[in-house]
């Protein structure tokens, strides 16, 4: 439900990807809307895209180490050095041991330090590879799958359903019973992000596919694991097996078909193959009987394909996965061979990330609050929190009067509705309490170690959440992520420190472009608590439709009206935006936009500002909703985010201005030209 693209199916390109040429390092961009990025030979009305970026567009390059580059990209580029500036910092003054300085100072270091992890070779992995080879049978099997599950998915708050592991899980309020935690279940398993990468024909795909083989072969190779080629073949086989019962992204999105309750008597009759005992016993779940699986055909599909692939299959497939998922703690031959598929094949990125920077981010995969805690201390000042609280409440404010406006809604929704906007906690900058890493041991040189050592940490302090009230200050985005969230269930939003800055966010600059920038992103998380997800649950996070079924029918068919604009759109002549997959991030945009404008209005009390670089305000506005949007994404990262993304690219997230009237007017768009739209094929929702 966030605003950016999900990272969570490119954890791996994360990881290796980044960097950037010296000179854009830090730059500060200039305060004001960007003339110099701007294409006035293009109308707005025909080309609103070019006419704000197509400057920008002509000289931007995306850095080698990278699949995509914009405003987003810059920001987290400059977070990034602060970051490791930070670090540095705390590595040179002393820290004292179990101190999160300490656990910060060792992580970063022992990633760093090649040296150490070259002598060392392929030895931290072997434990695992023999454990695996011993397994002598389906229980052995069953439970050996069992200690792989971590808690790595987040399904609707930061929209990551992609786990390379059996099964993935997520502890979170339940939505039947919303004052207790719940163990959600997601299908898993694959080692290419999503099926379609196994199924899909189209030639770009099946391109990527072609070279996954020979990955996965390379890959066991590195680790002695011995006969490679025929292993490899059954991995690949098995995997697609598993990719033929996985739900598409499109469906695994919807909440109502997601809510099924399980007992553990539940998965032997409904899911006969693995042994769910074994399993859940050897993943700490033994004592649960309350689970929540997403995609049920999906896990009775994967259960029976452990009791029909062959055991050497599966062995073969755990030992592949132990491998990759360690990449980046193992000697460098892993790390350049994931990036030659995962980084340049799948997202077309040129070069690696310096090391130093995938130090960064393992550290923050690893210790995100802590190091998020020394980021804000530093670079989030409390007048800089005090003005985007002060936004957020005009925002809210302005989505309430339009709530009360609205003609087609009855007044029994429009109560529900306000009864939800009067319990939104909207967190900014950072948490009001912080995580407690004292429980994670971080040791001195060891890489390998360190990192299945985090990853048992964030298992534990999920499972643990399963005894305890739910906690609705919780955070799920760091500090230090240039990025925001709505938390439906919870009735809660989290905007990070990271992105309440320049472009998004600015003290030096008109008020108006702010509105348009972070503004809009503040309006459309508010409004996913209000979307076709939103919709499903109240006020106390119960999973329960609040709208009349008329009303709730007049959302649909404005939905479909926006699916269907959203649908026209191609990045490329083979390729749409799929329009269905897209829409409740679209109509988030939507809603986000309309409401910040709104709330700008109000803040200015009906009175227009004075034009500044000689664009009323109103231009200012759009255009500087249509600059935080530029950006230039890879061929192959923008047809993998159009397969599998809920957010459609940004050039098309920033037409949304075509369904507000106030863009018309502002620049007087003619019938005659391209992205005009007729008054009632304009999207109104919100
Ligand atoms: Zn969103």
């Amino acid at each position: 439900m966030h605003r950016l693209r999900p990272f969570a199916p490119f954890v791996l390109a994360l990881v290796l990807a980044t960097p950037v040429p010296a000179q854009t390092n830090g730059a500060r961009p200039p305060a004001g809307v960007d003339r110099a990025g701007m294409d006035t030979t293009f109308q707005p009305g025909d080309s609103f895209w070019q006419y704000a970026n197509g400057t920008w567009l002509k000289q931007a390059e995306i850095p080698a180490d990278r699949s995509s580059w914009g405003p987003a990209d810059v920001l987290s580029e400059l977070t990034d050095r602060r970051t490791a500036d930070l670090i540095k910092q705390v590595a040179t003054s002393g820290a004292s041991a179990g101190s999160d300085r300490q656990r910060i100072r060792d992580y970063y270091a022992a990633f760093l330090d090649t040296v150490a992890i070259e002598r060392k070779g392929i030895a931290p992995l072997k434990p695992a590879l023999d454990s695996i080879a011993a397994l002598a049978d389906r229980k052995a099997l069953s439970r050996y799958l069992g200690t792989t599950l971590r808690a790595d998915i987040d399904i609707f708050n930061a929209t990551n359903l992609y786990t390379p592991n059996l099964l993935g899980l997520w502890v979170a309020q339940d939505l039947d019973d919303p004052s207790h935690y719940s163990a959600f279940l997601v299908q898993g398993g694959l080692g290419m992000p999503d099926r379609s990468y196994y199924l899909d024909s189209s030639p770009a795909i099946t391109e990527v596919r072609e070279q996954y083989r020979p990955h996965v072969t390379a890959m066991l190779k590195l680790a002695g694991v011995p006969n490679p080629d025929a292993k490899a073949k059954a991995i690949v086989q098995l995997e697609t097996r598993m990719a033929r019962v996985h739900l598409s992204r499109e469906a695994s999105s919807d909440v109502q078909k997601g809510n099924n309750h399980w007992s553990t008597a539940d998965f032997a009759a409904k899911a006969p193959g693995l042994d769910w005992d074994a399993y859940f016993g050897a993943a700490g779940l033994g004592t649960v009987n309350r689970f929540v699986v997403w995609q049920p055909s999906a896990v009775t599909g994967l259960s029976a394909l452990v009791a029909s692939e062959p055991l050497e299959a599966w062995k073969a497939w755990l030992a592949f996965h132990a491998i990759q998922e360690r990449q980046a703690q193992l000697p460098s031959g892993f790390g350049n061979q994931s990036f030659g598929f995962f980084g340049a094949t799948m997202s077309g990125i040129k070069q690696q990330r310096e090391r130093w920077k995938r130090a960064i981010s393992a550290t923050n995969a690893a210790l995100g609050y802590a190091v998020g805690r020394l980021y804000v201390e530093r670079y989030f000042p409390p007048a800089e929190k005090a003005r985007a609280e002060a936004m957020v409440a005009n925002i809210i404010a302005a989505f309430r009067d339009r709530i009360d406006r609205l003609e087609w809604m009855a007044p029994a929704t429009k109560r529900e509705a306000k009864a939800k906007l009067a319990v939104l906690k909207v967190g900014v900058g950072y948490p009001d309490h912080w995580p407690d890493y004292s429980r994670l041991d971080v040791k001195a040189g060891d890489a390998f170690g360190n990192a299945v050592r985090a990853d048992l940490w964030q298992l534990r302090q999920s499972l643990a959440k399963l005894d305890k009230p739910v906690d609705r200050s919780e955070w799920v985005m760091t500090p230090h992520l240039v990025n925001a969230v709505n938390l439906p269930a919870m009735n809660a939003m989290n905007f990070p420190a990271a992105i309440l800055q320049p472009p998004y966010f600015d003290p030096d600059r008109p008020a108006v472009l702010d509105y348009g920038a972070i503004g809009a992103t503040i309006g459309h998380e508010v409004s996913h608590s209000f979307d076709d997800s939103g919709a499903l649950f109240d006020s106390k996070g119960r999973l329960r439709n609040w709208w009349t079924p008329e009303d709730f029918k007049h959302f649909e068919a404005s939905g479909a009206q926006l699916a269907a604009q959203y649908d026209k759109y191609r990045p490329f002549p083979d390729l749409a935006v799929n329009g269905k997959l897209t829409l409740g991030e679209n109509i988030a945009d939507l809603a986000g936009l309309t409401a910040a404008y709104e709330a700008y209005r109000r803040s200015q009390g009906g009175r227009p500002a004075p034009k500044a670089d000689g664009f009323t305000d109103d231009q200012q506005f759009f255009i500087s909703f249509e600059q935080s949007w530029r950006e230039k994404v890879r061929e192959p990262a923008l047809r993998n985010q159009v397969l599998t993304d809920g957010h459609a690219p940004g050039e098309y997230r920033a037409l949304t201005v075509r369904n507000l009237d106030p863009w018309y007017s502002a620049f007087q768009v003619k019938p005659e030209q391209a992205l005009y739209l007729k008054p009632e094929e304009r999207v109104r929702i919100w």
